[in-house]
């Protein structure tokens, strides 16, 4: 087999990596917004090693959708202190589901998110200070052996799709 640029294998092309849906353009964010693609990141998902989750539509969240935060206690909360820790547990696991269905052992999330962040979320207190820890989502995943990355390690994904090439 031969590889190509970023970690793609020019065969026997599997879906690999487990990507946030707000990271590939699509329209899920709380806020409506799409963002801006990485040119990486559209070169995976258009190899076809790309599967695309958004936990919290998953979960049954609708977009837009009221921002939440993780709160001190652990639970993710609504700025009018609703409880959405189950949409939030539910999509967590529809994305473990979707890595086991496919076998992908590597994923890459949007940072600060509190589904998807993996190294720095929002305190709780929607005042915009950020605290270091991870998303319902990433938690869950890295609990079950997957490797996580955020947006700033585009790098590393690739080196980890060319290891897992082999
Ligand atoms: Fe969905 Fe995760 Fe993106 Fe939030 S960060 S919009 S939960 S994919």
């Amino acid at each position: 087999m031969t590889r190509g640029r970023d970690g793609v294998a020019d065969a026997v092309v599997r879906p690999r990596l487990l990507v946030s849906a707000c990271l590939l353009g699509e329209q899920v964010r709380y806020d409506g917004r799409r963002l801006p693609v990485d040119p990486s990141i559209a070169r995976w998902a258009a190899a076809g090693v790309v599967v695309s989750c958004c936990p919290e539509v998953a979960g049954g969240l609708p977009v837009p959708r009221p921002a939440a935060e993780i709160a001190a206690d652990g639970a993710v909360r609504c700025r009018d202190g609703r409880n959405v820790s189950a949409p939030f547990r539910r999509g967590a696991e529809a994305a473990l589901a979707l890595c086991r269905r496919h076998a992908i052992r590597l994923a890459l999330l949007q940072e600060r998110s509190p589904s998807c962040g993996v190294s720095r979320i929002y305190d709780g207190s929607f005042s915009g200070r950020l605290v270091a820890g991870s998303g319902v989502t990433a938690a869950l995943l890295r609990r079950h052996g997957i490797r996580v990355f955020g947006p700033h390690q585009l790098r590393e994904v690739a080196q980890a799709l060319q290891s897992e090439a082999g």
